[in-house]
């Protein structure tokens, strides 16, 4: 697989990003950094850097970001080739705790900087609902150049609206549920007409909608996997999507998305399984407020 296949989508601030990339959460399936989960990791972040993947996703909560900076090392890959995400704990909403998650963050990353730092989840309903201090707090890591771009995850409509209306300071992606099942509409089209790129996390719905009868059919008139058509499918969206998984073939399957393409009466089909709300696999973002062991929040004074 050549890299040179891969789309690149330019971001709001004129970064680019690959459109595909290799997702860990549960890379391994637990969330422990003990010295043997990080080499796995580590292992499996190498092997897709091998098979072509240059994008990685990892996050503070997946407790797996120093196996992914060694598995970045490890590839000899040079830094410039990789766009590396990750994403602000819960545990760290506080602006003090964002700028010292963040240093964590690059220690055990090993790397001189990020391309992409994300608010993990809104948490409405904690820090007394304060996710703007935290966004500014983020956006103040572009300053000394170690973050490239900010962006959040599971931002509702009325969160982007919020962050962007009192900061004048709009994240570059939004990072949500989206797949065929939960196409989370509101969500993509309040991030569309900011002109945020959206992110489809759970793009095969962790492995739920690949027996869909609609997917099956199409899968089978086009001789490809129907991971590859509801991969496909985001990629014609637009969507930046980063598939996990830690069967070498089926990585190299999930890359495999550029020699077919879907007619638009297939992505049809495909947006007609939607089933609204009662799709969504993950939290719905207003009312999520789980906080990792050991990172209960500092509670903030109200003014
Ligand atoms: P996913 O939709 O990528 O599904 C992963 C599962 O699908 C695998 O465990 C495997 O069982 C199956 N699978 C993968 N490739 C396959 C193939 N070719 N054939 C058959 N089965 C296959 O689910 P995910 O891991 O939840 O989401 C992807 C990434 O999105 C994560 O790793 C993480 O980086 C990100 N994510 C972010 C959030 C967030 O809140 N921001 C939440 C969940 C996931």
């Amino acid at each position: 697989m050549s890299t040179q296949t891969i789309p690149n989508i330019t971001l709001n601030n004129s970064a680019t990003i690959p459109q595909i990339g290799f997702g860990t959460l549960n890379v391994p399936p637990d969330r422990n950094p003990s010295p043997e989960n990080t080499a796995k990791t580590a292992h499996f972040v190498s092997m897709a850097l091998e098979l072509g993947y240059r994008l990685i996703d990892t996050a503070q909560m997946y407790g797996n970001e120093r196996g992914v900076g060694q598995g970045i090392a490890d590839s000899g890959i040079p830094r410039e080739q990789l766009f590396v995400t990750s994403k602000l704990g819960n545990g760290n909403h506080r602006p003090d705790d964002v700028r010292r998650s963040f240093d964590e963050t690059m220690q055990k990353l090993a790397l001189e900087y990020l391309d992409l730092f994300l608010i993990h989840w809104p948490l409405p309903t904690l820090y007394d609902g304060d996710y703007v201090s935290t966004w500014k707090a983020m956006t103040e890591l572009l300053d000394d150049g170690r973050v490239r771009s900010v962006g959040v995850s599971n931002f509702q409509p009325n969160h982007l609206e919020r962050i962007i209306s009192e900061t004048g300071i709009t994240p570059v992606v939004n990072q949500i549920e989206v797949h065929p099942g939960f196409n989370n509409d509101a969500a993509r089209a309040a991030s569309a007409r900011y002109g945020i790129a959206v992110e489809a996390w759970s793009p095969l719905g962790q492995g739920k909608v690949l027996e869909e009868a609609v997917i099956k059919d199409v899968a089978a008139k086009k001789g490809k996997t129907t991971a590859q058509v509801i991969l496909r499918w985001h990629i014609q969206h637009g969507h930046i999507v980063f598939p996990k998984s830690m069967h070498r073939e089926r990585m190299q399957e999930n890359l495999a998305l550029f020699d077919f393409d879907l007619s638009p009466d297939e992505v049809t089909a495909i947006d007609s399984l939607d089933k609204g709300e009662s799709g969504r696999i993950g939290a719905n973002p207003d009312t999520f407020d789980w906080i990792p062991s050991g990172e209960a929040p500092t509670p903030t004074i109200k003014p």
